[in-house]
């Protein structure tokens, strides 16, 4: 652990959600101390992309990266000796496409497709996809409303509602019928924010994280994860096993110790640790 780390301790305070709930206690826990100095030849980081690194869009499609970020991963990456991944419900080659030209090591599809340096094969999980007749009766739900929009990640269907809000209990409604019969036995349903996520079990962005440290660059480092919605969940709890650092992102979750308010926030202190250390060369 590097030495300059030093942990707060979460906050508790009692407050209330609303009129209609009763007082329930929240934990507000702090981003990382501006002191914190990590040992950059001994840690790996992995990163979330959507809500964590990237804004998000109105539609996926439509996310961008800033040019600072892309050179401060790139910074970063050649510091670290590559072992800094994304770890992500897209798959790696829309990844690929979101930053062009810049190619990460990554963990796409939930962890159902690995690539462990940017120049690679993407290897793909043998665990079976959804199947076609789902699909197509889970897209249909986006004839709903045209604020829906159904993001089909190959390995797994994402339905967002956040042009439509006024949907979500509609959309969860419709996907809990369908998964009524035998044929979502495998599957998960994950709902996030303004999102709800189907995605055959076996793998997530936990079984991602540990492969990619099972191998180099990252094994035998001390890996950081930061995430932002609940399909992160499973890679914070993979965490202790490493004696890793949990980061959230917009709000605490299980698992993290330290959160950032803002994908701005991840990006900057991003763009300072590329720098820390030519700071202390000065
Ligand atoms: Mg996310």
């Amino acid at each position: 652990m590097p030495e300059s780390l030093t942990k707060s301790e979460p906050i508790d305070v009692a407050m209330s959600a609303d009129s209609n709930t009763e007082l329930s206690q929240l934990s507000i826990v702090p981003p990382p101390p501006s002191t914190l100095r990590l040992d950059l030849d001994h840690t790996a980081i992995f990163l979330d992309v959507d809500g964590t690194l990237l804004d998000i869009a109105p539609t996926p499609l439509e996310v961008r990266v800033p040019q600072h970020l892309s050179l401060a991963l790139e910074r970063l990456s050649a510091r670290m000796g590559g072992a800094i991944a994304f770890i992500t419900g897209r798959p790696v080659a829309e990844i690929d496409r979101i930053f062009h030209p810049l190619r990460m090591p990554a963990a796409g599809g939930h962890g159902a497709e690995i690539r462990l340096t940017p120049k690679d094969n993407i290897h793909r999980s043998r665990i079976a996809t959804l199947d076609d007749e789902l699909r197509e009766d889970l897209t249909r739900i986006g004839e709903l409303d045209s604020g829906i929009i159904v993001e089909d990640k190959g390995f797994s269907l994402a339905i967002h509602y956040r042009q439509a809000p006024q949907f979500g209990r509609e959309v969860m409604e419709h996907i809990v019928h369908i998964c009524r019969s035998e044929r979502c036995e495998s599957l998960e349903v994950l709902p996030g924010k303004l999102v709800v996520e189907i995605k055959p079990s076996g793998y997530d962005k936990g079984t991602g994280l540990r492969e990619l440290m099972s191998n180099p660059p990252f094994a035998g480092r001390r890996p950081i994860f930061i995430g932002d919605d609940v399909t992160d969940n499973a890679a914070f709890a993979v965490l202790p096993d490493f004696n890793g650092i949990g980061i959230s992102v917009g709000g605490p979750v299980p698992g993290a110790s330290y959160n950032f308010d803002h994908p701005q926030d991840v990006r900057l202190w991003l763009e300072r640790l590329s720098r820390q250390d030519d700071r202390e060369r000065r």
